[in-house]
């Protein structure tokens, strides 16, 4: 079937435009707004239609409509440029930003994650984890840093979100079209490559290698769905994050063991092994065979895993981590440790975690120790971090447990508008993307007009809510939806109105019901005639999660609500593509976590760069962010129990929009400008920019933990000592 995919469009296409394959097939053209344009100019409704996928778009163009576009000369100059820029991108530039940086690793750094949010077309994340693993994966191909990626390819992705006209969350698991999607099968370099065998409990499975390229870097994705397999193995790579937890097990041997056997048959030989999160740790046990493989001794195996693994931990709150029965481990780890060479208590107390649930084996203090370097994702979640494990360093003080802090940061080309970069590209000085972690390019934004940053501001927030209107039209033509379900959708949104988002998944610990606290108070603030608001909520809840549900189905019924005249909406189905409107288009994105259970938080980072105030709980990245200028913490709680914070923190917010975001906002001066609020906005954009840029956390990464791989042998004689000193932060 996908080999067809590749001949039938290839014939299709008129040789004068034939690399549109190429160009849709590299997932490049989705960061960079002049690849974007080629599409959008190619056909604009298909595009539109087809959720901005190329691959899907190219099957659909007619005959007639791609022989006019070869003909075109607006078009082909369109395309010839655009086709010199993305050969430009894969073999030249490629420098850091700024001045100077950390020296690139000197080979392969084998990058593992569960998950990558990379473009809607494919669909292989859940949210922040992934979507931080595919702007690194984007950074890595801007900046030339070796790497490839290795993930799970799940052709039922997470669910897609519908809400009922009772506010319950409806999932929906559709099969991906493998040939709609930017995946080709064959990664090995002369064809297709064999199938890889791993031993689950009584029986062998296969699994298949699929390619993505993403820029220069190649992701490859393991997929089980093979007819070699049987029926419930073949279904093992289906759904992203099973809840059971014996197929979660199967799953996450699957990703890293699979992964470090794909790598080999590929002829890959990484100097150094990232693992992204919890879930790819198996990758060291496999890694481990490996070495003892070679006859030497279970020590000085460990110590030359751990010689090139760095490991990236995510979850603050200890009952986030993996943790499996020693009697599922028996079942499906036992043919891998078995070839240790060690009897089972020894290989047990690899995942020994005194800290919590002590009889199982803890994924992450395995991963600990089997790397040589690990980092937490903010320099809060550090502290959190090295406290919550300092048990595995006992001789250590708990700022001293080599655990780094690095912040994460995002994207810049992925998630700041083309209409902001632009307007900061003529204000502030070409090359945005070589200066994007300077401080000093970034503060020269106080020379752009209040009134030209303020209208593209406006034009954001006018182009979000076209968006969201034209989903629920869409959901109004072609599904049985009632009047009031498009109400909540959005439909009477009010470009002028001050908007608030509040976006992410509904985690319990997120508190989504929070700003619901007091519904008169909010129906005063949000109803005003003269300086009205408006709520847009976003989220999705986990399918086994009963509470989140309910939280979900709470703040439906608001929108629902008409004491609040439309003015708060429930957007169905975040994902990239929400995010990306909801990020550019506010003015205001609100976060309020129950204190130390963020580890870092992304999206407010990708507000602020667009010049979207953020409001949140000082907790993961804004603890660092907040200057007290360029947004506002809710920071009134002092200690107590969880109902105390949840009441303390409410009155905070109704304080502060009360008595400064609103008031701010619509100080007007008689062209309709805030002044105020714009230099807020400035504020945002230059401090933030530069701090939260990808581009800022992939030097960090470079310096303090790829490093790792050309340093010369240090003496190592316990698997605990040997790591680099945690920064204090
Ligand atoms: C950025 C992003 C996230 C992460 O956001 P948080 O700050 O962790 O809430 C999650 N999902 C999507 C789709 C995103 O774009």
């Amino acid at each position: 079937m996908t080999e067809n995919k590749a001949e039938n469009e290839f014939e299709k296409l008129p040789p004068r435009i034939s690399r549109l394959f190429e160009l849709a097939n590299n997932l490049w053209w989705s960061w960079n707004e002049e690849g974007r344009q080629v599409f959008r100019a190619l056909d604009y409704s298909l595009w539109r239609n087809t959720g901005h996928n190329p691959v899907m778009q190219l099957r659909h163009t007619s005959q007639e409509k791609l022989e006019a576009a070869a003909r075109d000369p607006v078009f082909l100059e369109l395309y010839d440029m655009v086709m010199a820029k993305f050969d430009e991108s894969q073999t030249k530039g490629g420098e850091w930003c700024g001045e100077g940086g950390p020296s690139k690793p000197a080979g392969t750094v084998a990058y593992f994650s569960a998950e990558y949010a990379i473009h809607n077309s494919l669909p292989i994340y859940a949210g922040g984890l992934g979507v931080l693993a595919g702007d690194i994966i984007k950074e890595c191909s801007d900046r030339s840093i070796p790497l490839v990626a290795v993930g799970f390819m799940y052709p039922q992705g997470y669910f897609r979100q519908r809400i009922s006209s009772e506010g319950d969350q409806q999932e929906q698991y559709t099969q991906l079209n493998f040939d709609d999607a930017p995946i080709t099968e064959c990664a090995w370099p002369q064809g297709c490559g064999p199938l890889i065998p791993i031993q689950l409990a009584d029986r062998q499975i296969y699994v298949k290698i699929w390619q993505v390229h993403v820029g220069r870097v190649n992701l490859y994705l393991m997929d089980t769905n093979v007819e070699e397999n049987q029926p419930q193995d073949r279904a093992l790579s289906a759904r992203l994050y099973t809840a059971d937890q014996e197929e979660r097990l199967r799953q996450l041997i699957v990703l890293g063991v699979g992964g470090v056997r794909a790598l080999r048959e590929l002829h890959i030989e990484p100097v150094l092994w990232h693992a992204n999160e919890d879930h790819t740790a198996f990758m060291m046990l496999e890694r481990l065979r490996l070495e003892r493989a070679k006859g030497i001794s279970l020590d000085e195996a460990i110590q030359n895993v751990r010689k090139q693994t760095v490991f990236t931990t995510h979850t603050p709150v200890a009952a986030g981590h993996h943790v499996f029965s020693f009697q599922l481990m028996d079942r499906y780890a036992r043919n891998l440790w078995e070839p240790l060479g060690v009897d089972r208590d020894s290989f047990l107390a690899l995942g020994r975690f005194p800290g919590f649930a002590p009889e199982r084996f803890n994924l992450t203090a395995f991963a600990f120790r089997l790397s040589g370097k690990a980092n937490a994702v903010s320099k809060l979640h550090g502290k959190v971090t090295r406290k919550m494990w300092q048990v595995l360093w006992p001789d250590l003080p708990e700022d001293q447990v080599p655990i780094l802090s690095i912040t994460n940061g995002v994207h810049l080309p992925s998630w700041q508008s083309p209409d902001v970069s632009e307007l900061c590209e003529k204000y502030l000085g070409t090359d945005l993307e070589q200066k994007e972690d300077m401080a000093a390019y970034w503060s020269r934004i106080d020379d752009v007009p209040d009134g030209t940053l303020w209208q593209v501001r406006q034009s954001l927030k006018t182009r979000l809510i076209n968006a969201i209107q034209f989903r629920a039209q869409q959901r109004w033509t072609l599904d049985a939806v009632t009047t009031q379900q498009v109400i909540a959708m959005g439909s009477l949104l009010d470009p002028y109105a001050l908007t608030i988002a509040f976006s992410r998944r509904f985690a319990e610990y997120k508190r989504p019901y929070l700003i619901l606290s007091d519904i008169e108070r909010l129906k005063r603030i949000i109803t005003n005639p003269e300086r009205p608001v408006q709520i847009i909520f976003a989220g999705k809840s986990h399918p086994a999660d009963y509470l989140s549900k309910q939280l979900l189905k709470r703040v439906y019924l608001a929108a629902l609500d008409k004491g609040f005249q439309g003015r708060i909406a429930f957007v169905e189905d975040y994902d990239l593509n929400v995010a990306r409107e909801l990020v550019r288009g506010v003015d205001v994105w609100m976060n309020h976590p129950r204190r130390l259970q963020e580890a870092s938080g992304t999206s407010g980072m990708k507000a602020s760069m667009n010049g979207v105030l953020n409001f949140s709980v000082r907790d993961g990245w804004w603890d660092e962010g907040f200057n007290g200028k360029n947004g506002w913490a809710i920071d009134d709680f002092h200690g107590g129990s969880p109902e105390e914070e949840d009441k303390s923190d409410a009155q905070s917010i109704y304080n502060l929009l009360e008595n400064q975001i609103v008031p701010l906002y619509y100080q007007r001066d008689r062209h309709g400008v805030p002044h105020g609020w714009v230099k807020m906005v400035k504020e945002a954009i230059k401090t933030v920019t530069p701090a939260f840029s990808a581009c800022r956390m992939m030097k960090e990464y470079a310096q303090n933990m790829y490093s790792m791989a050309s340093q010369p042998k240090k003496e190592e004689n316990n698997p605990i000592e040997g790591y680099e000193i945690g920064n204090k932060g």
